[in-house]
């Protein structure tokens, strides 16, 4: 059976009503909670306090559709998009949630009756992995739920112990993954080539017991709870019997509007992805009040913003187009989300000024590029020339980054930094003749909008993008 995105989003939220949670809006993207959080990374996140037993609702199991977004911090998924089948910068979870109320035994059952039952999805085709150390769970899945001890596995912490950030809730975790079939590459969860993409994780079933603090030291939260995150469009792909989240009927149609703009039907174009995958993240952030600037959020959201217009570059678009994406994604997501078909203008608008910043310094930025790699030598993009891009021509490391990686080249970051420092050093020597200053100022004036940027942004950017 097809369902739609809609469909499945709604099936989920209706089920866990049924039992007895309640229906909770997804929170924005930017915690209104947590300074140590750049973006929403998970359902939890806006029941961070409830964990922690901070502050008490009127539930005790609640279920959420939330929207996420992945392009930073501890979970960073931007260097994943458009490479693999499975990975957005913004996407949907869909989640349960126990405050102190049901834990492992309820939490596993809803999930294998909900997949199994409800959706109907053959066993044989759902593998199970469990933190190595918890006999528990392991006892619940191959003794009460009975599955197959051949598609089940033990894991070690970096993928079965789930932790929010480097502080907050965390726990050991139960994932499910789903087996797409020979055809795909990649090995079973646990396997040394298990980063193929035919084993997808679908659905991580988190025993919320910790607390974790800046020192790392764990200590019991008050209650054990339960915390679950689905994605939502990996689910989706199962359920339409299809491979990759870009062929789910959302992508396909948003892909349709990114093809009527660029001239072309070939959806599986890696850039006509990432251009559809941008636009959801960047028209959110803005939704939800990010506005793209040279520093921490904003920053983060023109670095997409710019990599979605490189992407277009590439596919022969020289005229603003991302913003014109807008009305597309609102006739996908703007029923679900109230807010994006309130502040669907502005988010075009604000996308629009983006573009025709970038037009220009993008175009010629790319000349300089397709020079310097014209003579080339070996395999590495020299420092001064990612210093040059970022600095005259706005590009930022990233947005290089992935250029470079389309044609197999490497980026000398330690170039990059040696640059940089000088850029400072020399700033830093200007700033002490102030006699100078009235000289300094105009030649400023003259200098491209791009620089000036902040030292510890600059930074955090490139620390960002290689954590
Ligand atoms: P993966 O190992 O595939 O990167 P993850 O272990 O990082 O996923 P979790 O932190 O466990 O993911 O998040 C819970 C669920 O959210 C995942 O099982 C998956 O279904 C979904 N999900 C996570 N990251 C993404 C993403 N970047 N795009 C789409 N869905 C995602
Ligand atoms: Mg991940
Ligand atoms: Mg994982
Ligand atoms: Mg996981």
């Amino acid at each position: 059976m097809i369902r739609s995105v809609a469909d499945i989003r709604q099936a989920f939220l209706d089920y866990f009503a049924k039992q007895g949670h309640t229906i909770v809006a997804s929170s924005p993207l930017v915690p209104g909670n947590d300074a140590t959080l750049l973006f929403t990374n998970a359902g939890m996140v806006q029941f961070k306090e409830t964990f922690l037993g901070h502050e008490s609702r009127p539930y005790v199991r609640a279920t959420t559709a939330q929207r996420c977004v992945r392009a930073g911090g501890k979970h960073n998924d931007l260097d994943n998009v458009g490479y693999t089948a499975r990975h957005h910068t913004f996407f949907e979870m869909l989640g349960n949630f126990s405050f102190g109320d049901y834990f492992k035994r309820e939490a596993i059952e809803y999930a294998w009756d909900f997949l199994t039952r409800v959706l109907q999805l053959p066993p044989e085709k759902l593998w199970v992995t469990v933190y190595e150390e918890d006999d528990e769970a392991a006892d619940l899945w191959l003794k009460h739920i009975k599955v197959d001890p051949q598609r089940f596995s033990r894991c070690g912490k970096k993928d079965n112990f789930w932790m929010m950030g480097d502080t907050g809730p965390c726990g050991p975790c139960s994932e499910i993954f789903y087996d797409h079939g020979e055809a795909v590459f990649g090995g079973p969860p646990g396997s040394p080539d298990e980063d193929g993409d035919r084993y997808i994780e679908i659905w991580n079933l988190v025993f919320m017991q910790y607390n974790r603090n800046a020192s790392g030291q764990l200590t019991p939260l008050p209650r054990p709870s339960v915390d679950t995150g689905m994605g939502l469009e990996r689910l989706s792909a199962v359920l339409q019997k299809v491979h990759s989240n870009y062929e789910i009927d959302l992508f396909q149609h948003l892909l349709a509007a990114v093809g009527e703009l660029a001239g072309t039907s070939d959806y599986t174009n890696s850039s006509m992805r990432v251009i559809a995958d941008h636009i959801r993240a960047c028209a959110f952030l803005i939704v939800d009040g990010v506005v793209p600037s040279n520093e921490g959020r904003g920053y983060v959201l023109r670095r997409i913003i710019r990599r979605a217009i490189r992407h277009g570059h590439k596919l022969g678009l020289r005229e603003p187009f991302f913003h014109q994406l807008v009305d597309a994604l609102d006739r996908e997501m703007g029923e679900a989300y109230p807010e994006l078909r309130a502040s669907k203008d502005v988010a075009r608008k604000v996308l629009l000024q983006e573009e025709q910043r970038f037009a220009d310094t993008l175009d010629q930025g790319m000349k300089v590029f397709e020079q310097a790699i014209g003579e080339l030598t070996g395999t590495e993009i020299p420092g001064e020339l990612i210093f040059r891009l970022y600095d005259t021509y706005g590009f930022p490391t990233d947005l290089t980054g992935d250029i470079a990686r389309e044609r197999g080249l490497r980026l000398d970051m330690d170039g990059f930094e040696a640059q940089m420092s000088a850029q400072r050093a020399r700033a830093r020597a200007a700033s002490q003749f102030t006699a100078d200053w009235s000289q300094n100022q105009a030649q400023s004036d003259l200098q491209s909008e791009f620089k000036g940027y902040e030292t510890a942004q600059i930074q955090a950017a490139v620390v960002a993008m290689y954590e």
